[in-house]
């Protein structure tokens, strides 16, 4: 692992870079200009707060957003990394402390907003810091061409000749060629490297299909490829045991590799698997870090991911050699169910909340029938326009549709009866037991087997009912009560599935 790969993971807490971080980075740490160009999400600050840490002297960060900085300050703060930031909202008492340590050198970073830095009063000061790198970020705001023209930006050149020395670092994510050419110019940088981002990988095509029979339908994708390499992910260490001994009785190359195993054993694994005498690793997602493997033609995903991030992170380690290879999630309901319980474990409510809308993003990707780029590359806030992409299973071959207006609404209608009756909300679970009149505790005790909608679902199996709730919930005719854990409610759009019987595909 290199340096950089090891403040990442101690400092930031990532395993990975993104798509062109690490380029921008060395540019920066070599001491050039560089313009980077990263969607929204792509992870720009990172680009600068790494080499900052790195560089010797103090970080000069530029940017018009005030509101943004105290959390990026706060954040660094929490991971023990000296930054500060010097704007409108602070007290004099305040920015005098500030500027005080800024004289002593106690900073790596130093956020401020375009206007005040080039006050006159300011010169001697950003000459006296020990600036060793500056960073523009949202430098479209320099051109008049862009979308959000800050005449203060204009004044920025002004830095260059104040500190010659310091690289200039310009960010921005959005910038058409004529924009791209305007920052370069008005901040007069020198000869830049330019990195322009997609998260697109063209090479990788993604499919998900219904889990039922894992390790037959595992063995059926691994037996058409016996001779390529591949990375299954399981979510535990159990799992990766289980999938690698099952693939090896069947005569395939597989091994497991997680956290719990020796290091020994842990890197006989991986040499094999880099040497191609291995050719599947069945894996916890401590695989693949630093691991720079270009010809594996497969990543499987066992079991659901906790999140897009890291799904895309795991995918992305196919096809590194730019060859066609292939992603596959198995996806089913169990797994989601699983995951929600270990998210009601959680004892911290924000990190909750967090893991709940990354698990409700992982979901809509998994059900989705539109193109997996679209959903993908709009995770990391990039518009994919060129649809069908032709390479992922939605494209190639679009779902047959139905009309699913009946059932649409014997759901919302059980929904909606359900809390009339009680008024109380339930979960999707119950509503299905409801629809399907099944004879449970709850439903005696609520005397929900009394409600209009009882068991007028029988036509449908339970597993229907549930992928048709969840249909309706990412379509937004339903929604989970914020604060309550999984409580259904009806949205305005459900009401009028119902009551104007709008028709639901
Ligand atoms: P941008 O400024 O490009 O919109 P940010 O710098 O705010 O993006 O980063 C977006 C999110 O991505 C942040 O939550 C950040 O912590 C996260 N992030 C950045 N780099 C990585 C990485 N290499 N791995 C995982 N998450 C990352
Ligand atoms: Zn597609």
């Amino acid at each position: 692992m290199s340096a950089l790969d090891e403040i990442l993971k101690l400092k930031f807490g990532y395993d990975a870079f993104r798509p062109l971080q690490r380029e921008i980075m060395d540019e920066a740490l070599a001491g050039r200009d560089v313009f980077a160009l990263l969607p929204t999400g792509g992870g720009k600050s990172l680009c600068f707060q790494l080499p900052a840490i790195v560089r010797p002297g103090l970080t000069l960060v530029v940017s018009p957003l005030i509101a943004l900085m105290k959390d990026q300050v706060d954040a660094l703060q929490a991971s023990g990394i000296p930054a500060t930031y010097l704007n409108s909202s602070l007290g004099a008492e305040e920015s005098r402390r500030r500027l005080n340590s800024l004289h002593q050198g106690d900073y790596k970073l130093l956020y401020v907003a375009p206007e005040r830095l080039l006050l006159e009063s300011w010169e001697d000061k950003l000459q006296s810091w020990n600036i060793h790198l500056i960073a523009i970020d949202e430098a479209h705001c320099i051109s008049e061409w862009g979308h959000d023209f800050r005449p203060e930006y204009r004044k920025l050149a002004r830095l260059r000749q104040l500190l010659p020395e310091a690289p200039v670092m310009a960010l921005t994510a959005t910038a058409t060629d004529r924009v791209r050419e305007d920052i370069i110019h008005h901040l007069k940088l020198r000869q830049p490297k330019r990195f322009i981002a997609s998260f697109n990988r063209p090479n990788l095509s993604y499919r998900v299909i219904p889990k039922n029979k894992p390790l037959q339908q595992i063995l059926d994708f691994v037996k058409k490829r016996e001779h390529e390499s591949g990375i299954i992910y399981c979510a535990s260490r159990k799992g990766t045991e289980s999938l690698a001994e099952s693939l090896a009785d069947r005569g395939i190359r597989a091994k497991p590799y997680h956290a719990g195993l020796s290091n020994e054993e842990r890197s006989r694994h991986q040499e094999g698997f880099l040497r191609d005498e291995i050719r599947v690793i069945c894996a916890t997602v401590a695989f693949g870090m630093g691991i720079n493997k270009p010809n594996v033609r497969y990543v499987i995903h066992h079991d659901l991911p906790k999140n897009l991030e890291g799904y895309y992170q795991e995918t992305g380690r196919a096809g590194r050699d730019a060859l066609p290879s292939d992603c596959l999630l198995l996806f089913s309901a169990g797994d989601v169910a699983k995951q929600m319980h270990f998210i009601d474990e959680l004892s911290d409510a924000e990190e909750q909340q967090k893991a709940r809308t990354q698990l409700q993003q992982m979901l809509h990707y998994a059900e989705s029938s539109a193109c997996r780029r679209v959903d993908l590359l709009g995770y990391f806030g990039e518009g994919w326009t060129q649809v069908p992409c032709g390479a992922c299973d939605n494209c190639l071959s679009p779902r047959d549709s139905y009309d699913g207006t009946v059932p649409a609404q014997k759901l919302l209608s059980c929904v909606f009866r359900i809390r009339r009756a009680g008024g109380f909300g339930v979960g999707l679970n119950h509503v299905v037991e409801v629809l399907t009149g099944a004879n449970t505790e709850k439903i005696r005790r609520w005397k929900h087997d009394q409600l209009s909608t009882y068991g007028i679902g029988s036509e449908l199996h339970r597993n229907e009912w549930l992928s048709i709730g969840r249909e309706l919930l990412r379509l937004g005719y339903l929604s989970l009560a914020p604060g309550q854990h999984h409580v259904l409610t009806l949205t305005p759009a459900g009401l009028a599935v119902l009551k104007e019987g709008n028709p639901f595909t």
